[in-house]
């Protein structure tokens, strides 16, 4: 990008939000134009941004000062790229207000089912407020929300699965994981004492195979090194927050852990494991990464890392290799949701990972991550909220993962689509089909919702084009499709005196004839 055209970007973004008197800008419009595409005040790409309007704002002792144009470029130059998409409403959800305000009545149904119990496998889980609901979205261009309780922390348990896989994937590669792990849905509890016809875990997203996991992820590093590397990748996919860590949880776990030890040792005696596993390191290992602790407002940047193909969104670092992560959410398209999978898949149709503490982490590939907390589970271990929000996340939203096939299913929002632009688009492709005489273009751009009486700015509708280029098929198709035949562009001029004017006489023609049946019939029917 030259200087001459970071300075134009910095000015249009200047224009766009100064006061029409002063020609300056007020810093609360910059934070409100900021807050209003969904971007927030904690946005690693914006700190500088806020670090220099928070100097300003001491240097005049809190009273607020308008921004001249230097003022403004010193203060967003280092983030114009990200601005610029914002205010043009170019993030990948246009319209981030009215897409809060769906999620939060979406929330507020969802928030109404008061059944299931909480988890009391252990006594750290049956102690959660059962009451407590939270949700965040973060979208892959870093636009947040949040309702309810996303800020208190939870513990993360088996939605720590495909993180677990993602690490053993990148360190040693597919061929290698899946000679201790198989690919398929067990079709079985996710605890069950059981292994596939070759002697290894079903999938990763059950205990078995997140147990082989373990066993694969930086083997040759001590215990405390192994858990740190875990932390620092959860970090770096949640934008460089630390996750915590549930000592009580994790004491808790090792110690009602019967079925994981019965596992390991089945898998053992399968010889499953790499060679030189260390079978209780690998399950200690296994106890302290589901007693991570997390809230759904920071997970929800990890589940956006996701559907962002590894790259986080708030800092823009890649994490793990897209290949990595295509991987990962296949597994957990199938095997994400426990006993539920299945229907989950047909019914939701996106990636997730559930945990018993009530979590639900969803992925909506290249668009966002959402994480739901309520720790009421129904019989599968699933949150009942967390189901409940996401199915009525997409009644809502066309975010299934089958909803765009051809046909498309009518009802449902998009709100990756700003709908005005989509509608003006429509429109320019009709005249641009109209005037090329493109009558398959102009019947697809029908279907998909463009309008035979749309005029652009100047007054010119489809069948003015296409009468001034001479498009005689054209013109009959809309005349037959009940295009009005006489509109006027802002010189007053119609489609006929286009035709005329360009020589068409047979348009022209066509275009006389009909006026004059309709004449005729307006005059009978005004007789
Ligand atoms: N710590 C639990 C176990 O391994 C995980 C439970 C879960 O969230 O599925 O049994």
């Amino acid at each position: 990008m030259t200087k001459d055209n970071n300075r134009l970007r910095e000015r249009a973004l200047f224009d766009s939000l100064k006061d029409r008197k002063s020609g300056k800008v007020w810093p609360h419009h910059l934070l409100q134009a900021i807050d209003h595409a969904g971007l927030e005040q904690h946005d690693p790409r914006l700190q500088e941004v806020f670090t220099r309007l928070e100097a300003l704002r001491e240097q005049s002792q809190g009273v607020p000062q308008e921004l001249g144009f230097e003022e403004f470029r010193s203060i967003i130059s280092l983030s114009v790229l990200l601005l610029e998409r914002a205010f043009k409403q170019e993030l990948v959800i246009p319209d981030f207000q009215e897409f809060k305000k769906d999620v939060t009545q979406i929330f507020a149904q969802a928030k109404h089912n008061a059944d299931g119990e909480v988890a009391n496998y252990i006594p750290q889980l049956g102690r959660v407020n059962p009451e407590l609901f939270g949700v965040a979205v973060c979208t892959i261009d870093g636009q947040r929300f949040k309702i309810g309780d996303a800020d208190t922390s939870f513990c993360v348990q088996s939605s720590t699965k495909p993180m677990k896989y993602c690490l053993a994937l990148e360190e040693h590669g597919e061929e290698r994981v899946h000679a201790h792990i198989g690919c398929e849905p067990s079709g079985l509890s996710f605890n069950e004492l059981t292994l596939n016809d070759k002697g290894l875990p079903h999938n990763p997203m059950i205990n078995a195979g997140a147990i082989m996991s373990c066993s694969l992820i930086k083997s040759n590093l001590t215990m405390a090194d192994r858990f740190d590397y875990v932390l620092d990748k959860w970090q770096a996919m949640m934008g460089g927050v630390r996750p915590g860590f549930s000592n009580p949880t994790y004491l808790s776990e090792r110690l009602t852990a019967d079925r994981n030890f019965a596992l390991g040792y089945s898998m053992r005696e399968n010889r499953a494991f790499p060679e030189n596993c260390n079978l209780i390191e690998t399950l200690e290992f296994y106890f302290q990464c589901c007693s991570l602790e997390v809230t759904a407002n920071n997970m929800a940047v990890l589940a956006a890392t996701l559907a962002n193909g590894g790259v986080c969104p708030t800092t823009g670092v890649r994490v793990l290799q897209a290949q990595t992560v295509q991987k990962c959410l296949s597994f957990m398209y199938s095997c994400g949701m426990y006993d539920f999978s299945g229907e989950w898949a047909f019914r939701i149709g996106l990636p997730a990972k559930s945990g018993v503490s009530g979590v639900i982490m969803t992925v909506i590939p290249n668009v966002m991550g959402i994480v739901s907390w309520s720790p009421k589970l129904d019989k599968n271990g699933n949150s009942v909220r967390g189901i409940e929000f996401c199915r009525q996340l997409v009644n809502t939203f066309n975010f299934h993962n089958y909803d765009n096939i051809v046909g498309g299913l009518h009802g449902k929002k998009d709100p990756r689509v700003d709908a005005n632009a989509v509608r003006r688009n429509l429109g320019v492709d009709l005249c641009w089909a109209a005037s090329e005489g493109d009558l398959a273009g102009i019947k697809r751009l029908l279907i998909s919702g463009a309008s035979l009486d749309d005029a652009d700015y100047d007054g010119r509708t489809a069948l003015h084009l296409a009468a001034a280029e001479g498009q005689l098929e054209v013109v009959r198709y809309f005349l037959d499709h009940g295009i009005k035949v006489s509109p006027k562009d802002r010189w007053g001029n119609t489609p006929f005196d286009d035709a005329v004017r360009a020589g068409h006489k047979k348009v022209a023609n066509l275009l006389q004839t009909r006026l004059e049946k309709q004449a005729g019939r307006e005059i009978k029917q005004v007789s």
